[in-house]
């Protein structure tokens, strides 16, 4: 359940579910929702037949969000420390978990725009020290690493640098100029991100996509003397693949080869949670996965953790959205 934290505190994964509400199109065909969340922090199943199946109908964790609360509260229940621990030089990892179209772009979309206007904000207000600002975008699709800021499509290699950790190679690093400019980098990752692909929604549910924002910051009185007040860090905004890919067997041919590696990202950060949220024993299987590969220095050790699992309300959807809370339940 917990992890070593930042000064040697246990420190859990925090775990939040976020309910959508039912949309349009949902209720013209008239889908009804049974999930309602009867405090802060539990989610209920309300329906007479599943309540005889025997599943469990009540669901706890740190904290789960009505269908029609706004991303900001979200984002203010423990996303923001977590984000803004990068100026203090803590990695961190906000993923959004859930199936397709249960509101994880939503989610991570609000989440990343007001992480980085909070990061600007902490910044200009310590002007005692002098920040530096990268931004860097991939994506993985069938285990291949792709720049999202690169329009030559290439697949990055993963390497391992003796001084530097884990590394992507050719991977584009920009230099923010100010907030402006990461939004005319967040629309260049939108837009090659839907290259050879007849929809956005094709292409997102079935790749990852982790924006990273590497905050560098030194003391100015000892600029350019030493570098011994030197911090640096990187907090990651992962929107995951649909998580339907990892239980959905999937057709022939390449779809099944899709369905093979994503499964693999998904279920190697599965088996990474659910070893660091039960103390990290043993080894942890970092390298098993692109995905984990990469977040392997943002995720346990000092880092910070948080997931947000977002789940669909329709009934027509409660399998995939049991699972989710199935996961959700794991990284407790
Ligand atoms: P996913 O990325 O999981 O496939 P999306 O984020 O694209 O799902 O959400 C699917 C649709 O539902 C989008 O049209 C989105 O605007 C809408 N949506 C998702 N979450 C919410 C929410 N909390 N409130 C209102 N609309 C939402
Ligand atoms: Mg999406």
């Amino acid at each position: 359940e917990k992890m070593q934290g930042r000064n040697g505190d246990e420190e859990k994964i925090l775990v939040l579910v976020r309910l959508r509400p039912l949309s349009e199109k949902e209720t013209a065909r008239s889908e009804v929702s049974d999930w309602e969340c009867i405090n802060d922090s539990t989610i209920l199943y309300r329906n007479s037949l599943q309540e005889r199946s025997g599943l469990p109908t009540a669901y706890t964790f740190d904290r789960v969000f009505r269908g029609d609360c706004a991303t900001r509260e979200v984002y203010e229940e423990g996303i923001k420390d977590i984000a803004l621990s990068v100026v203090t030089g803590i990695n961190s990892t906000i993923f959004a978990y859930g199936q397709t179209s249960s509101g994880k772009t939503y989610t991570m979309n609000g989440i990343t725009e007001y992480s980085v206007a909070d990061i600007y904000d902490y910044i200009q207000r310590h002007e005692e020290r002098a920040y530096v600002l990268k931004f860097s975008a991939i994506e993985i699709y069938n285990e291949v690493v792709r720049d999202l800021l690169s329009s030559e499509n290439a697949s990055l290699r993963i390497l391992d640098d003796p001084e530097r950790g884990t590394i992507i190679e050719k991977l584009t690093e920009e230099t923010l100029r100010d907030k402006n400019h990461l939004k005319e980098l967040l629309s260049i990752c939108d837009a090659l991100r839907q290259v050879g692909e007849t929809s956005l929604n094709e292409t997102s549910s079935r790749s990852h996509q982790i924006l990273r924002l590497t905050i560098e910051s030194s003391a100015r009185e000892f600029l350019g003397k030493d570098n011994s007040t030197t911090l640096a860090a990187s907090v990651n905004f992962v929107d995951l693949a649909g998580s339907e890919r990892a239980s959905q067997s999937l057709s022939v041919g390449q779809r099944l080869k899709e369905g093979c590696h994503i499964n693999r990202s998904l279920l190697t950060l599965g088996t990474v949670i659910r070893k660091l949220s039960k103390g990290r024993q043993g080894h942890i299987n970092y390298r098993d996965s692109k995905l984990t590969r990469i977040l392997q220095h943002s995720l346990g050790g000092n880092a910070r953790t948080a997931i947000i699992c977002t789940l669909s309300p329709a009934r027509s959807h409660v399998e995939q959205s049991r699972n989710t809370l199935l996961f959700a339940s794991c990284a407790k």
